[in-house]
């Protein structure tokens, strides 16, 4: 088996490290013998819907997402040609602003977005940042994804399915409760950084819903994950309020 991974704008949407997903992602089918191809596509590069498994893009400051989103606007219906046709993605905070509908950021410009997602983002005056962690219903409700957040953009789901929902954090917009987004295979989500090296449930759920484009259903052998997973409850456990349903 053979994974192709294509990472959108590594140059410019990397903020806290976000790429390390890539290595994660990688490393983990190769461990299970399954040879992954990794592709950069950047500004001006024509991307082929047909050819990627699994696209990967990370977020950034205001700045690097203006830059990007303009090119992003452009490949929008080739991401969404393959999104539909079974790829799997994962966007983090300003790559997942911009498969919504809008960013509107604090300066009033706004960046019209690939609508992959029925959702628009406004910045709001104070930045939303922590520690979060969220139920995803798909990855079982025993064990949380954990991460940390750190955006001025608000982001409301227009009919959108969330990724899932906040146990404790902001999420979307610090007020309804939810956090991300998901269209089929298509996940964005404003947990930062390596967020898969604590989330080895995510990681694998990832690689299966990219998998599944060429091999259909595929069950990946279990990997000992203690360590990772020491990880996750450590975390969890030690940013829970005392206080909560929690
Ligand atoms: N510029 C966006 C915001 O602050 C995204 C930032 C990020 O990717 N962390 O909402």
């Amino acid at each position: 088996m053979k994974l192709r991974l294509c990472h959108l704008y590594p140059e410019l949407l990397n903020l806290y490290g976000d790429r390390g997903n890539v290595l994660i992602l990688r490393r983990r089918a190769e461990w299970r013998g399954i040879a992954v191809e990794v592709t950069r596509l950047s500004l001006g590069d024509k991307l082929d819907p047909g050819v990627y498994d699994l696209y990967f893009l990370g977020g950034g400051p205001d700045q690097e997402q203006g830059v990007a989103s303009s090119d992003l606007f452009q490949k929008g219906p080739w991401l969404k040609e393959a999104v539909e046709g079974g790829a799997a993605l994962l966007a983090i905070c300003g790559g997942y602003q911009l498969l919504g509908e809008y960013y509107r950021a604090s300066n009033g410009e706004t960046l019209p977005g690939v609508g992959l997602w029925a959702a628009y983002t406004e910045a709001g005056i104070k930045r939303l940042k922590g520690n979060i962690a969220i139920q995803v219903e798909e990855l079982g409700l025993e064990r949380p994804v954990i991460g940390f957040e750190n955006h001025g953009g608000r982001t409301f789901l227009q009919g959108a399915r969330p990724l899932g929902q906040v146990i404790y954090g902001d999420g979307n917009n610090g007020t309804d409760g939810t956090e991300g987004a998901r269209y089929k295979s298509a996940i964005g989500t404003y947990l930062h950084g390596p967020l898969l090296s604590k989330n080895p449930h995510l990681a694998d759920y990832l690689l299966e819903l990219a998998l599944r484009r060429r091999y259909g259903e595929v069950e990946l052998a279990p990997l000992d994950d203690s360590l990772e997973i020491a990880v996750n409850e450590g975390v969890f456990r030690r940013f829970l309020p005392t206080k909560g349903k929690w």
